[in-house]
């Protein structure tokens, strides 16, 4: 599947070119959605050098065809070692509450802390 994507196209212009990109676009989309799920469940299991190599492989290719990686992966990735990271294994998330409520992201590899704040709902 991943070779699939990485077809030359020196010689297709114009339209044709903009929908073989389009198509290039989804196909890509959809192998790193399937990779990042899998290597979730590898990392849960125990397999977490697997993991992360999917995580890896998963990078690169939306960085080849410009594919930006779902927003809901982008907390598994730590911002400073770039590696995939699985929470119970590699990752530790905790709340806290002083000041304002935010969710506690640290990496166990590199010890970089990322913090998100949670939006509260107005009553
Ligand atoms: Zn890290």
């Amino acid at each position: 599947m991943i070779l699939l994507v990485q077809f030359t196209m020196t010689r297709i212009r114009g339209r044709k070119k903009k929908r073989i990109l389009s198509l290039r676009a989804y196909i890509s989309r959809r192998n790193i959605e399937s990779l990042l799920s899998q290597a979730l469940k590898e990392g849960i299991r125990g397999n977490i050098c697997l993991a992360e190599e999917l995580g890896q492989i998963a990078r690169k290719l939306g960085k080849i065809t410009g594919v930006k990686i779902p927003k809901i992966y982008k907390y598994f990735y730590c911002k400073q070692c770039k590696s995939l990271i699985i929470p119970g294994k590699t990752m530790v998330v905790r709340l806290r509450t002083n000041r304002t409520s935010h969710i506690v992201i640290r990496c166990l590899k590199c010890g970089y802390i990322k913090r998100i704040p949670i939006k509260s709902r107005g009553r």
